[in-house]
């Protein structure tokens, strides 16, 4: 059995934006202490931590220091260099997740090939290193194909859609050649993803699955319960927990999924943090993903996350700042809406500079109340 991590204990967080900031927000509100560790300073998480130490990932010395001060460590993002976990390790403070589960989910190869192995549904993929790796990947993923560099992709960054052979040589020279992965298209019906918790005695929490509408492969709206059979929905939980158990998985994660116009489900990503559709949950659900994320690496029991009202988020991108500042007041009249800003200091385009959420008596409702408060923003009048 773990060892609880009460209240009063330092929680320490790789990263420092939004995710680490609406954690401490969390961990606060129930007395912990937490420390972040990011190369940026008066960060999003920093200007709400205790304490905020700016230096580069791979600065061992500072990272000793920071482990030194701290009970347990998690993370905000999955990218991080495995030498962090594993000073953290050496100096007896729990990793949560452990560093392998962040391993898995930093390169789409090893992702989906542990995936595949462990009988969860993925879509048909291969990997590319070399040229004479294209004719293989072809055969087994077909036409059409989404190509994605291995390593680091998100937000759909550095990703295409091909059709043929030759837009396939075309796509990985684009890339530069990098190693990447080749996957079969999946005619989607909606896209969803499920929010799951796990604490080290294997107890789980879920939120449902929630349905998620991309805008140039970043996220823009998720709803909550999403509008799909409820079939498809317990299915999508079932092997969240599937996933949450073979990686054995403390804290947060988020499955992707596509759901198949065929009504099949696959498994596109994972993320071993709490994810933006779960932004929701901070007014939807009893206790919110960062809470759960806290009781988790905390080895506590898990809240219950029973959601009392259908919800919507919306993401405020620094697109939105191009015509100056938005304005609030326009979005905070619309009744049941609340703002969330992450305190960055440059509304850059594409940037996540905050979200709103609205709930309803259902997910409709909800959407057409989130979407007329963020068109107020702009002075825009809501299309729905
Ligand atoms: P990703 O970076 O893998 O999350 O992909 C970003 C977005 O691209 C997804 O949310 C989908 O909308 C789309 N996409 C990625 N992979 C596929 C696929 N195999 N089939 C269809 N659409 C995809």
């Amino acid at each position: 059995m773990a060892t609880p991590i009460l209240p009063g204990a330092v929680i320490g967080v790789l990263g420092s934006g939004q995710l680490g900031r609406m954690l401490a927000l969390a961990a606060r509100a129930m007395g912990y202490r937490i420390h972040v560790f990011s190369p940026d300073r008066y960060s999003p998480a920093g200007q709400v931590a205790d304490h905020e130490i700016a230096a580069p990932y791979d600065d061992a010395g500072a990272l000793t220091q920071f482990m030194r001060g701290i009970d347990v460590l998690t993370f905000e993002f999955e990218n991080v260099d495995a030498a962090a976990a594993r000073i953290a390790e050496e100096l007896d403070v729990p990793v949560r997740p452990g560093g392998w589960v962040l391993q898995t989910a930093q390169q789409r190869v090893v992702e989906k090939t542990f995936l595949r192995d462990a009988g969860l549904p993925v879509a048909n993929f291969a990997a590319i290193e070399t040229p004479a790796d294209l004719a293989a990947a072809i055969s087994t993923a077909g036409f059409p194909a989404v190509l994605k560099t291995a390593a680091f992709g998100y937000d759909g960054k550095g990703q295409a859609v091909v059709h043929d052979a030759a837009g396939l040589e075309n796509a990985w020279s684009a890339l530069g050649g990098q190693p990447a992965i080749l996957e079969a298209y999946v005619e989607f019906a909606a896209e969803i993803s499920v929010v799951g918790a796990r604490n080290p005695a294997g107890q789980f929490a879920h939120y449902g699955a929630i349905e998620n509408i991309h805008r140039d492969h970043i996220l823009d709206i998720s709803i909550a319960p999403a509008r799909i059979i409820p079939a498809a929905a317990a299915q999508a939980v079932d092997l969240t927990h599937a996933v949450m158990e073979e990686l054995d998985a403390v804290g947060v994660l988020c499955v992707e999924f596509f759901l198949a116009k065929d009504g099949r489900l696959f498994i596109n990503e994972i993320a071993p943090r709490p994810h933006n559709s779960g932004h929701l949950t901070i007014e939807a659900a009893f206790a919110s993903q960062f809470e759960q994320q806290v009781r988790a690496i905390c080895a506590l029991p898990l809240a219950d996350t029973h959601q009392a009202r259908p919800a919507a988020m919306a993401n405020l991108l620094g697109d939105l700042w191009s015509h100056g500042e938005p304005d609030w007041a326009a979005a905070l009249a619309v009744s049941n809406v609340k703002l969330h800003l992450y305190g960055k200091r440059e509304a850059r385009p594409g940037r996540k500079m905050g979200h709103l959420t609205a709930l309803g008596p259902d997910a409709g409702s909800a959407l057409a109340t989130v979407t007329a408060a963020r068109c107020a923003l702009s002075g825009e009048a809501s299309q729905s």
